[in-house]
Formats: structure tokens, C-alpha cells, sequence
């Protein structure tokens, strides 16, 4: 099916054309991309991938698609800068599917987001007994459907009374903790001064009665409070109740920052007491199919739901039960099958919510389509990816093109085409070092070529472990009551299908019992819009004093966002411009060229650079600049992360998440006596840099630490001192240990799917 051979100047709608790219480190690219074939992008972390596929062509798609709206729709979109490129040529309408949270609101759950709930609220309206009708009336989204009590979010937020007094202490000694009663305010009175309640009694030691009149009172006469210059007449109204009008279910926003702060430690999200978290009103609830309410119907895994539909026998009701049925194939397909359609979307995995938004896709008939992927595999344990793939193929036979940058061989090994960007990563990237099909790339010179070929070895020597950190009667999620001993001083992985707990285990029930061990996630790094790799590191501080020092001047000029500052774009490289109608615009500051600083600070030097200069370095070069030996262990550990392309002065907001948990383990890389959670760190990885990923867990656990790693990657797993296998598959039927022990008892035990991959991996 590839057309692989494509000559690199044909022009014509077969292919899609880029000249001259220049995004980010790409050298001039130019390329051509047979349509309606699947093409996977491999490289190097940083060789360049997503700057081609994400920063250029699906930019420059989105943009020309923007361009055909008029101006009303087009203020409405996202705004996108025409990509740095010569020319770049019969794109059609794209489709991103990246592994950005798919987040959303409490509102938005697996149901909503794949518009099987919208399926299912049909069926519900027309078929259930008794009969609705109406089909708002099933979604939890519309007043006629929601629960009046928490307004169809299944939760509500209560004070907690536990958290409003101190209950060893008497009202005179300020038992209440809401700081506006404090002990003589007006608030306090109403308790204290009342007669209702003794005020030095401690409230341990009160009556249900009294507690009940504290919490909950009403009505009696008003009482008198005396503020500072008069008094009023109050009504009497129990504490909870008073906050709870006042500060919980009033506009929060119209309330000072201090005070919704102090309000939010008072409250708990609790299940709505009124739906039980099912979302609906009673009239919703009370409608059925098959003895079952809409909301059992959410609640149940996505497997299960496809038999219940699978049951249905009236010919009338069959046709929306297929459709409902034929999307929740789809889901169980690509693995997500443990999942329920009540699950809100916010609390997916990046890689569950790619898979979610590939599965809406498969259900579209259009065709002519481009669509972007962003490593699907993510999250997948070997067992899966296959299915993945298989997805992607089947777009493309729908008449699409699919662009997919990846590391994962199985899914490369799909691709009718490959296009390998190098040869190394950062300024030593940027080029197409390969294009054919995968057995071309196997023979291929490239790094990528070299990783396929290369044959993985098994260890047959493991650490001892030193210590134990047991885990008993783990219940979190699907965890079925595991009790489990984590091993310290060695590299443990755990491993086991998408959704057989992992997660749930290593971070959930494990950081809970240890919250003294440190969790290094992809999660975005907390920190203003210029922060860096420089700031972030802590490099900034002494960079300036050595600059302050060899010129004579304040270290202050050095700092981006101080007096040095270029003054036409206050040090940030971008003027930013409020246009009338239309989200700011950012265009490079012609001042400065992006440098940041004014041209008499540029002036100054350290061994023949600006600070300009050096933060336009990548830490591979700062680390062979700087002869001060702290500033240079700081710049080697971006480089031993594998992160040695990252310039130093680049916006941490331009990371990806796998580069992102990089940085964060760059700055704890000299600790020791430290256990580390890992979840899924090769994300984003190239084969070749797993390896230097191995040798710094290795380096960690040599220094004394711990190292917990959650991983599917084979390359990982088979580096393990110890494994902890989770199964048998995911949702409720994983939540068990299914295996513990060292790679080569895995490699011996029969049954264990992880172990039937690690064996064909090793060949
Ligand atoms: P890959 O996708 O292959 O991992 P990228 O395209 O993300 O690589 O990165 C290629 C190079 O461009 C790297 O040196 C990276 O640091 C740099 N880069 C990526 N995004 C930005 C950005 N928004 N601004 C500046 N440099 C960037
Ligand atoms: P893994 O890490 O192996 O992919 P997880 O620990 O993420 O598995 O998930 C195990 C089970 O717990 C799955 O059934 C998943 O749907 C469920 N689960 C995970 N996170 C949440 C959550 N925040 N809320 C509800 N269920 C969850
Ligand atoms: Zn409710
Ligand atoms: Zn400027």
C-alpha cells in the first residue's frame, strides 16, 4: 500500500510538500509526504519531530483552514503565526489528536466526550419503561434531567464541621476557626452571647443538643451584637449553616482571595446525597432498561455495557443499541475497556484521552482528512499496541493521511513510510536523515536504524535489596485489597496491561503510606512564563554574579526582568499587542531580536559571550563553557536526563511532558537515600535514549536511592532489579499482584503476559 517512493520534488496532490521548514532547530526541510498513507516520524528526542509535524505542517493546516472562516469565526478560533517555512503545500483539513489533558469540567465524563451518552440518553428516552419521552430529560447537563440537589455534578461540597471548631477547645478560647468569628467579633457573639450555648464550655463537652444548636440552630429570639460603634438585632443560625450561606454558595469570586482560601479548607467533596452520584433527578432514575437505571448503565465498565446492549432484542430499540454497541467496541478495542462512561474526562491519563479522541474519529466518515498523532502508544503495554495500530491503519484506509511521530518499534513497523529526523538532537538535529519503509530503516545508517537492529540483552545479575517498604491492603481504584513489599536500594518496575492498577498502586496507595518518597511526574512544572531551564535549575543567581563580577557592574542588570531589560519588550524576547476583538498578538521584538536585553548589557562579557549568548547555549555547550564547577554539574545534569539540546533560556512552557519529568529528575540527581516514584518516564523517549534513561535510574539507585519506575517499555523492564506484575487485565479484572520476582523468574513463569512479551523482546 506505501507509496514510498515518491520523488522529492514531485509536486501535484499525491503529496504533501514543505520547503525550506525553519521552525525551532529545523535546517531548511524540505520534504515530501505521499497522502493517504500512514507515516511515522522517528528521531532522536529533540531531533526535531514535533517541530516539523506539530509546529509546522499542522500549524500551517490549522492556520489555512482558520483562513477560510469569515472574520466573526476566525476571532472566535486559536490564533496561529504562519510557521517559519518557504513553502508548504497541499495540506488538507487536519486533525490533532495529542495527548494534551482532555481536562474539561466536572461536567465532561467518557460518556459525553464520546457522545455515547448522547446515544444512550435516546435509548433511555424511547425505550425505557416507563416511557420519558423527552430525551433532556437523561442528561445531567439539563435542568430537566439533573439532580436538583448538586445541580447534575454527583458530588457536593459540605463544610466539615471537624473542620470549623476545634472541638478541645470552649467558644471563649476560640474554639470556632473561621477566621471572621474570631473570640469579641460580631460572628462570635451570635454563639457566645446568645444564651443558647455556655461559652466556657469545651465543645467536647457539649449535649447532642447543644452541638446541634452550634452547628445547626434556628429561629428563637434575635440576639443583640455589639460592634465597634453600635449594635444590631441577629437571627439566630447555626454555624454550618451561616458559613454555608454566606461563603460557600455565594459568588466565591465576589469574596477576597484570603477568605475563598480559608472557605476551601473548610469544605469536603462528598457523593451527592440526594442522586448517590448518579447526576440525575428521580424522575430520570426511575426510568429503565433491562432492570437497570441510566446511571447503572455509566457506572458500569464499558466491557460489561457491551453485553447489556448486546441483550437487547426489541426491533425497534436495536438500530440505536447497535450504534451505542459499535462505539463501545471501538473503546474496548484500543484497550480502554475498563473505563465506565461516568468517568470524568479530567482524571484520564494523557494517553487514555488520546486513545478516547482517536475512538471519535473512527466513528467520522469523512474522508481527504490529515490527522497528527502524538505518540499513541503511550501508556500501552506491549499486549495493546498492536490495536493502536491497527486504528491508525484503519483511518488511512478510510481515505485520510495519518502522521504519527513515535518510538515504540510495533508501531513504527506499521508505517507504510518512515521518516527519520536527525542525525542527533537540538543544533545537531534537523534534517531528514532517512526517508523509505521500515526495512529500509532497519538497514539504515541512523540511530533509529541502529536501535531497531540492535538486540536486547537479558541481565542475569540483580541488586540485593537492602530494606523492605511494605504496602498492606491496598484498595484504591480496582486494587483488590493487595498487600505487596516494595524493596528499597534497587530499581523496581511495575508493570502489567493499561488500567490493571499501576498507577493506582505506585502513586495512589504507595505515595499515600510514604508521602516522604518523591513523585516525578510529566505534570507541567508550577512557574511564571519566564521561567528556563536556567531558572529552574538555579543557574540564573550565580550566572549573574559572575557577570556582575568580570565587569564591575550590579549582577541586577543581568536579569530579564530588571533595569538591563530591553525596554521594548520588558525582557521577553516578544512584544505583545491588544488588538480591538482579537486575542493579543505576539511578534518577535525587532529591539532586542529576541535577546531579552538592552544593547549596553549585551556589551558585557564572560570569556567572549553575553548572557544572551549563553542562554541561547543548549546544555551540552553551557557544560563545556562554564569552568565554575557548580554551574557545570548543574548544566551536565540536563545533559546525563538526556535533555543536553534544551537551550538554557528557553521557555519551560515549550517542554513536552516526557521532557518536562526530565528537568524535574535533572534537579534531584545529587541526592541520596531518596525513593523515587516514576510514572511511565520513556515517554517521549527514542530508543537510544532509554538507554541513557536506564544508566541515570542506575546512577540513582548506585547513590543510595530507590527507584520505583511504572513502565511498560521492555527496554526498562528487562533492566529491572525487581518486578511487580499487575493483572491480570485492567479495570476489574486487573487489581492483583500477578508476579514478583527478577526478570529471569519472570522470563521462567508461564501465564504472565508481561513476561510473554519480555521473552519475545529478548528474542
Ligand atoms: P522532538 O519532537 O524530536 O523531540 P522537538 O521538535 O520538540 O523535537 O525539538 C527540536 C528542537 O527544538 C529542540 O532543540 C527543542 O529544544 C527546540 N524547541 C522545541 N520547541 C521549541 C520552542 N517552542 N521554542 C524554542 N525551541 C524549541
Ligand atoms: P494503570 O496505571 O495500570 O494504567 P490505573 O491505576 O490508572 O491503571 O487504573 C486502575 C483502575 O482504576 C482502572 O479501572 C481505572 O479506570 C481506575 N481509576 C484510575 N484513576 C481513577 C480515578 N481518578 N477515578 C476513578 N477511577 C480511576
Ligand atoms: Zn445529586
Ligand atoms: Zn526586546
Amino acid at each position: 500500500t506505501g507509496s514510498h517512493s515518491t520523488g522529492s520534488h514531485s509536486t501535484g496532490s499525491h503529496s504533501i510538500r514543505i520547503v525550506g521548514a525553519r521552525e525551532h532547530n529545523l535546517k531548511d526541510v524540505t520534504l515530501d509526504i505521499p497522502k493517504n498513507t500512514l507515516t511515522v516520524f522517528t528521531g532522536v528526542s529533540g531531533s526535531g519531530k514535533s517541530s516539523l509535524v506539530f509546529d509546522t505542517l499542522a500549524v500551517e493546516a490549522q492556520r489555512q483552514l482558520n483562513a477560510t472562516f469569515g472574520w466573526y469565526i476566525r476571532n472566535q478560533l486559536p490564533k496561529y503565526e504562519r510557521p517559519d517555512a518557504d513553502a508548504i503545500d497541499h495540506l488538507s483539513t487536519p486533525v490533532v489528536v495529542d495527548q494534551k489533558p482532555v481536562g474539561g469540567n466536572s461536567r465532561s465524563t467518557v460518556g459525553t466526550m464520546t457522545d455515547v451518552h448522547s446515544m444512550i440518553r435516546a435509548l433511555f428516552a424511547r425505550h425505557g419503561t416507563p416511557s420519558e419521552g423527552l430525551v433532556s430529560r437523561f442528561s445531567f447537563n439539563d435542568p430537566k434531567g439533573m439532580c436538583p440537589e448538586c445541580e447534575g455534578l454527583g458530588q457536593v461540597r459540605r463544610i466539615d464541621p471537624d473542620r470549623v471548631v476545634d472541638r478541645t477547645k470552649s467558644l471563649d478560647e476560640g474554639a470556632i476557626l473561621v477566621p471572621w468569628y474570631r473570640v469579641g467579633s460580631p460572628e462570635w457573639q451570635l454563639y457566645a452571647t446568645s444564651g443558647r450555648l455556655d461559652p466556657a464550655k469545651p465543645l467536647a463537652q457539649y449535649t447532642p443538643d447543644e452541638w446541634h444548636t452550634l452547628l445547626h440552630g434556628s429561629g428563637g429570639p434575635k440576639v443583640k451584637v455589639s460592634t465597634k460603634n453600635s449594635s444590631l438585632q441577629l437571627n439566630y443560625e447555626g454555624l454550618v449553616d451561616r458559613v454555608t450561606r454566606l461563603n460557600v454558595k455565594r459568588d466565591v469570586s465576589t469574596m477576597s482571595e484570603k477568605n475563598q482560601a480559608a472557605v476551601a479548607a473548610f469544605l469536603v467533596e462528598q457523593l451527592c446525597p440526594a442522586c448517590d452520584g448518579a447526576r440525575l433527578n428521580p424522575a430520570a432514575l426511575a426510568t429503565r432498561i433491562d432492570g437497570r437505571s441510566i446511571a447503572d448503565w455509566a457506572r458500569m465498565e464499558i466491557g460489561d455495557l457491551i453485553g447489556v446492549l448486546a441483550r437487547i432484542d426489541d426491533p425497534a430499540a436495536a438500530p440505536l443499541a447497535g450504534a451505542a454497541r459499535t462505539a463501545l467496541e471501538r473503546i474496548a478495542e484500543i484497550g480502554l475497556g475498563y473505563l465506565s462512561l461516568d468517568r470524568a474526562t479530567g482524571t484520564l491519563s494523557g494517553g487514555e484521552g488520546q486513545r478516547l479522541k482517536l475512538v471519535r474519529h473512527l466513528g467520522s466518515t469523512l474522508t481527504g482528512m490529515t490527522y497528527f498523532f502524538d505518540e499513541p502508544s503511550t501508556g500501552l503495554h506491549p499486549r495493546d499496541v498492536g490495536r493502536v495500530g491497527s486504528l491508525l491503519r484503519a483511518l488511512r484506509d478510510q481515505g485520510n493521511t495519518v502522521l504519527v511521530v513515535e518510538h515504540d518499534p510495533d508501531v513504527i513497523a506499521l508505517a507504510d513510510h518512515v521518516v527519520d529526523v536527525g542525525p542527533g538532537a537540538g543544533v545537531n538535529g534537523g534534517e531528514i536523515v532517512f526517508r523509505g519503509t521500515y526495512e529500509e530503516l532497519r538497514a539504515a545508517d541512523t540511530l533509529t536504524g541502529r536501535g531497531l537492529r540492535a538486540a536486547a540483552v537479558a541481565r542475569t545479575r540483580f541488586r540485593e535489596p537492602r530494606g523492605k517498604l511494605p504496602v498492606e491492603n491496598a484498595a484504591l481504584h480496582n486494587l483488590k485489597d493487595v498487600s505487596v513489599v516494595f524493596p528499597t536500594g534497587v530499581l523496581t518496575v511495575v508493570t502489567g496491561v493499561a488500567g490493571s492498577g499501576k498507577s493506582s498502586l505506585a502513586s495512589g496507595a504507595f505515595m499515600e503510606r510514604y508521602p516522604d518518597a518523591v513523585y516525578v511526574d510529566q505534570s507541567p512544572i508550577a512557574a511564571s512564563s519566564r521561567s528556563t531551564p536556567a531558572t529552574y535549575l538555579g543557574l540564573m543567581d550565580p550566572l549573574r554574579k559572575l557577570f556582575a563580577k568580570a565587569n564591575g557592574v550590579a549582577p541586577g542588570l543581568f536579569s530579564a526582568n530588571s533595569a538591563g531589560a530591553c525596554e521594548d519588550c520588558q525582557g521577553r524576547g516578544a512584544v505583545i499587542t491588544e488588538v480591538a476583538y482579537m486575542d493579543p498578538v505576539t511578534t518577535h521584538c525587532e529591539t532586542c531580536d529576541g535577546r531579552r536585553f538592552k544593547e549596553s548589557v549585551l556589551a558585557h562579557r564572560l570569556r567572549g559571550k553575553s548572557v544572551a549568548d549563553v542562554l541561547e547555549m543548549s546544555a551540552r555547550e553551557a557544560a563545556g563553557y562554564f569552568e565554575e564547577r557548580a554551574l557545570r554539574e548543574k548544566a551536565t545534569a540536563l545533559v546525563d536526563v538526556g535533555l543536553g539540546y534544551l537551550s538554557l533560556g528557553q521557555s519551560l512552557s515549550t517542554l513536552s511532558g516526557g521532557e518536562r519529568q526530565r528537568i524535574k529528575l535533572a534537579v534531584q540527581l545529587n541526592r541520596s537515600g531518596s525513593v523515587y516514584v516514576l510514572d511511565e518516564p520513556t515517554t517521549g523517549l527514542h530508543m537510544s535514549d532509554v538507554a541513557t534513561l536506564v544508566t541515570l535510574l542506575d546512577r540513582l539507585v548506585d547513590r543510595g536511592n530507590t527507584v520505583i519506575v511504572v513502565e511498560h517499555n521492555l527496554d526498562v523492564v528487562k533492566e529491572a532489579d525487581w518486578i511487580i506484575d499487575l493483572g491480570p487485565d485492567g479495570g476489574k479484572g486487573g487489581g492483583e499482584i500477578v508476579f514478583t520476582g527478577t526478570p529471569s523468574e519472570l522470563l521462567a513463569v508461564h501465564g504472565s503476559l508481561t513476561g510473554e512479551h519480555l521473552r519475545r523482546h529478548l528474542g
